[in-house]
This record gives C-alpha cells, sequence and structure tokens, in this order.
C-alpha cells in the first residue's frame, strides 16, 4: 500500500537512495517532511511503509545495532523523542551498563588498580 507518491515514476528518476553524512536517505519528492532536495530519511521511510503513516516530527527511529546504515525493520525501533534521548543516555551511562564495574576504592577512596 501506497502512502503517498514515490519518486519512481518522476521524470528525471535516478534511483532513489544516497548517503550523506552517517544516514541513508531516500528520493521522496512529495513527503511532507522532505528536506531540501526532497530527501527523507531511509529508515524513517522503512518504518512510515510498515505503519503506513507519516511519522511525526517528534518521532524518532532508534538503531539497534547503533549502525545507522543497518535500516532492516527489526533493527529500527520506533521510539518518542523522549524516550529515544533517554535511552541514548542510558546508552552511554555505564552505570546503566551491566557489564559495568565500577573501579574499587581503597578506605583512603583512592581508585584501587584493577
Ligand atoms: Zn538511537
Amino acid at each position: 500500500m501506497k502512502i503517498y507518491k514515490t519518486g519512481i515514476d518522476h521524470k528525471n528518476w535516478k534511483g532513489g537512495i544516497t548517503k550523506r553524512g552517517k544516514y541513508l536517505y531516500i528520493y521522496m519528492p512529495f513527503h511532507p517532511h522532505a528536506i531540501e532536495g526532497r530527501y527523507i530519511l531511509f529508515h524513517r521511510y522503512k518504518i512510515e511503509m510498515q505503519e503506513k503513516r507519516i511519522l511525526k516530527t517528534n518521532e524518532h527511529i532508534h538503531h539497534i545495532d547503533g549502525n545507522p546504515l543497518n535500516n532492516e525493520l527489526d533493527n529500527l525501533k520506533l521510539l518518542s523523542r523522549k524516550e529515544h534521548y533517554s535511552l541514548h543516555w542510558k546508552l552511554n551511562n555505564p552505570v546503566f551498563n551491566k557489564n559495568y564495574i565500577p573501579n574499587k576504592r581503597n578506605e583512603l577512596g583512592r581508585f584501587t588498580k584493577k
């Protein structure tokens, strides 16, 4: 099911997907959120096709394996902006990492060597 017109039938169609920075974009000239040059983020496109709706700008897509080029649906997670930021904050904060072992301190409060 098509929820909006893709660029495929556009007369200047040159094949759709391009990499800019660390993300892939897809040519989507009629998309309401298309950026300059009429592209949208490819991972948002994938989720929009799955959800059959246009994502709101405060809806984010998280790449589960941390690779922004892995746009398989099982690597993508739809989150609110708030959920996404708090998830990244946790991922970047070693206290929330279950493999994190804090350095031990001695009686003087100094870190001991591992
Ligand atoms: Zn993320």
